[in-house]
């Protein structure tokens, strides 16, 4: 069985073709942010259409960058690029390209495809981070994502790590991804963030920020393992190292939770499986009304 794999990110978009669970196709290509819902549909529709051909495919999965309502399966607004409130992204889709869709998040389809084909087999529960242009974050427990009652959990990002801090886009000061993202620390430093991350005294202050919002999650969720993905985790051990040392320090004493850290080991396609192992769901119970 073949599948299309979607991943609409803030900066990029990636798509894939699936046979089984090998990548047989991919293309990476930039995001227009100027151009909005229409630009990046009309894109998508190009290579989905090229590739119904050949190689061809019978199902479709998407991790979208923002909110998706899962039950409903809508996106429920881009905070990257305009024009996504509501849109009912999976039904477009399946109404041009004839194929069942489903869509989630892209940080919890990161989270599952971690979770199923990465470095977080067999742990449970896992949480999911990708520290990228912003921050998202996904949990799996049991071998499924745990969305919440809302579809709203694992938003990470927007918790407060420094009330006094700068303003963030959602209108709250000292969020987590105002802080550690990419796209804030290129614009505070006035330094791409894969510059800032070779320097050791920088690295020792940002763990500091990033172990912070990280302890949140542990004294939450207890998990066996948080996997981080997104550009930033590409910088090693030389981030992971100090980041996991200054994590146990913070951590509040009596815990003996364990801190297991590691950079995701699909890199930059931790999402586009993720979306392949979403398309399960297209023939389980569990799937919602499409
Ligand atoms: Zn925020």
């Amino acid at each position: 069985m073949k599948t299309l794999a979607i991943d609409i990110g803030g900066t990029q978009f990636r798509m894939a073709v699936f046979q089984g669970d090998r990548m047989i196709r991919r293309e990476t290509r930039a995001t227009d942010r100027a151009g909005g819902r229409e630009w990046m549909m009309q894109r998508i529709l190009e290579l989905a259409l090229e590739w119904r051909e050949e190689p061809g495919y019978s199902r479709c999965g998407i991790g979208f960058g923002g909110p998706v309502l899962f039950d409903r399966q809508r996106v429920a607004l881009s905070t990257h690029v305009g024009g996504w409130s509501d849109a009912d992204l999976p039904g477009e889709l399946e109404r041009v390209l004839g194929v069942p869709c489903i869509m989630d998040n892209d940080a919890n389809a990161g989270a599952l495809g971690e979770a199923v084909f990465g470095a977080g087999v067999g742990c449970d529960p896992l949480f999911y981070m990708t520290l990228s242009t912003g921050i998202g974050g996904g949990i799996v427990w049991r071998g499924e994502v745990l969305r919440g009652a809302d579809s709203y959990a694992g938003e990470i990002g927007h918790t407060v790590i420094r009330p006094d801090g700068p303003l963030c886009l959602c209108g709250a000061r000292g969020c987590f991804e105002r802080i550690c993202s990419g796209l804030w620390l290129e614009r505070d430093y006035e330094r791409p963030a894969k510059e800032l991350l070779r320097d050791p005294a920088f690295v020792a202050r940002y763990v500091v920020d990033l172990a912070a919002g990280l302890k949140t999650v542990v004294m939450l969720l207890n998990p066996e393992r948080i996997v981080i993905g997104g550009g930033i985790s590409k910088a090693g051990d030389r981030l992971f190292e100090p980041l996991r040392q200054e994590l146990k320090r913070q951590m509040t004493s009596w815990s003996r939770a364990r801190i297991d850290v590691v950079p995701a080991l699909l890199v930059d396609d931790s999402v586009l499986f993720g979306a392949l192992a979403l398309t399960r769901l297209i023939d389980s119970t569990s799937v919602p009304t499409l």
